[in-house]
């Protein structure tokens, strides 16, 4: 099931059972339903991550303070860069590192719609995302520096993807620049080609595998054992953008989450829950 990590996450809820003709909508079946928990009410969670992701101070912020990190660590990097060392590069992830993508994933809000491959490649062709706050001001600057930049990212769509990079500033928005998914979400092939040929200054990205693809597909007590032990490298060599909404994050929380029916995943997400009961200290 790994192979439909990232934004093939959703489809496994409902698509594979509906086959590959699914309008995306309309998924309030009886099966849906089960416990009296709908796929809306699954949909209906994401509302505050959402809305904070798209209005809040906080969000952009944290944007901010990625990119300035970065742009820190890569001009630090050009000073020090000697000829005859290994060209400068910085590898990062798209969706929710450089691309805003919450509008696509805020259309199922109010619905029985389950994210699935047909609606993400439409949004994908139409190149609509905005550029995250400060993302193309940061990418035009290491350009500017000299160092080249790898979008390292798990989409499909090739001129959809590079149109919409045109239209929102991105440099080095071309075919030689843009590794998608060929067959696997997993990453850490495509950083070893880039690693054979660059030095590659920082690793950036909302997913924890976008740094440490070693997390790929593993329970959330084992991610999080991974992260603790690179915690040095956090602000340095890995910078990590915020995305309460979707990632690998989520699926994380259970075994083949992907096939959980609404109820399930309700309860998988619930019970994770650290909770302190207010008279239970009296
Ligand atoms: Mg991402």
């Amino acid at each position: 099931m790994s192979f439909f990590r990232f934004h093939y996450r959703r489809l496994f809820s409902v698509g594979v059972a509906a086959g590959i003709f699914f309008s995306g909508m309309n998924f309030g079946t009886a099966a849906e339903n089960e416990n009296g928990f709908s796929q809306r009410e699954v949909n209906d969670q994401a509302v505050m991550s959402l809305v904070w992701m798209q209005t809040s101070a906080e969000y952009r912020s944290l944007c901010y303070q990625a990119y300035n990190t970065a742009l820190e660590r890569v001009a630090m990097a050009v000073a020090h860069h000697r000829a005859g060392d290994k060209p400068l590069a910085i590898v990062l992830d798209v969706d929710e590192t450089v691309l805003d993508n919450t509008p696509i994933e805020a259309c199922y809000v109010d619905t029985e719609g389950v994210f699935n491959t047909k609606d993400w490649k439409e949004w994908c062709v139409a190149g609509r995302a905005e550029a995250m706050p400060g993302a193309a001001d940061f990418l035009q600057a290491v350009d500017k520096l000299g160092v080249d930049i790898f979008y390292v990212t798990n989409r499909t769509e090739k001129s959809g993807t590079i149109k919409n990079f045109r239209a929102v500033n991105f440099p080095l928005a071309d075919a030689d620049h843009l590794l998608l998914k060929k067959t696997s979400s997993y990453k850490k092939p495509r950083f070893e080609k880039i690693a054979d040929q660059y030095d590659v200054i920082v690793y950036m990205g909302d997913n924890a595998e976008d740094c440490l693809p070693e997390a790929y597909d593993k329970p959330f007590a084992e991610r999080n054992d991974i992260v603790d032990r690179h915690r040095a490298e956090f602000g340095t060599k890995f910078i990590v953008l915020p995305n309460p909404d979707y990632g690998n994050w989520e699926s994380s929380l259970a075994k083949d989450y992907w096939n959980l029916s609404p109820a399930q995943k309700n309860e998988a997400r619930k019970k994770v829950l650290k909770k302190w009961v207010p008279g239970k200290d009296k």
